[in-house]
């Protein structure tokens, strides 16, 4: 999963970053308001997190030109702890959730969790794919049951396939959604993780639909479509 981090607070923003990569994440970061829309506007984020106050062009200003431009990503706002009507105006902007500074990066961390998996239509946190279950608290996936050893890099590809389980997934869409903007994006190393990740998960679970991309789903289903 992929994730904007929008803060101009040069220390806040690197705190967010860390302990967003530290959880898996991609993280890809803008200081201002108008490196923000553009990135926002070009970059398929699954989540944002957006700072109201920020230079060039003000946070709310930012999320209502994403939302007039059609963008779907869910956005947790960041606000001042006394301007509930700074509140008030990033929800009426288009915003999903909101913190106030400061808060817990674990709380922040269990708030974008959350978006994450309303946004592909999950309540749990455990997202169940047939006996597999990925855990998205603790980073654990599961075959009936079993704990799987998994590298970080397998866990964000199977993550994102679990999210969107049943669905086929390019793999253009999976390096974008896996990789921040700075890594070298080759998506050769995507067939590579998924061979490792069918190793270790079972080789049924992830089909490869041809010219398309694959596809998360429960074993007894393989070969059915
Ligand atoms: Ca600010």
């Amino acid at each position: 999963m992929r994730v904007l981090v929008v803060e101009d607070d040069a220390d806040l923003r690197r705190q967010l970053k860390g302990g967003l990569e530290e959880a898996g994440y991609a993280v890809d970061v803008a200081a201002d308001g108008e490196e923000a829309e553009f990135l926002g506007g070009s970059e398929p984020y699954d989540v944002i997190v957006l700072d109201l106050g920020l230079p060039k062009v003000d946070g709310v200003t930012v999320l209502e030109r994403w939302r007039d431009d059609g963008m779907e990503a869910p956005v947790l706002i960041l606000t001042a702890r006394d301007r509930w009507s700074e509140k008030v105006a990033g929800f009426d902007a288009g915003a999903d959730d909101y913190l106030t500074k400061p808060f817990h990066t674990e709380e922040l961390l269990a708030r974008l969790r959350a978006l994450m998996r309303r946004a592909a239509g999950h309540a749990s946190a455990m997202l169940e794919v047939g006996d597999l279950s990925v855990d998205t608290r603790s980073a654990r996936a599961f075959v009936d049951g079993e704990a799987i050893k998994l590298t970080s890099h397998e866990f964000k590809l199977l993550r994102y396939l679990a999210h969107h389980a049943g669905e086929v997934i390019s793999r253009s869409e999976l390096v974008e959604h896996i990789y921040d903007q700075d890594f070298d994006r080759d998506s050769n190393t995507i067939e590579v993780f998924v061979g490792r990740l069918r190793k270790k998960i079972g080789a049924d679970r992830i089909e490869t639909v041809r010219g398309l991309g694959y596809r998360l789903i429960p074993p007894e289903a393989a070969g059915a479509a």
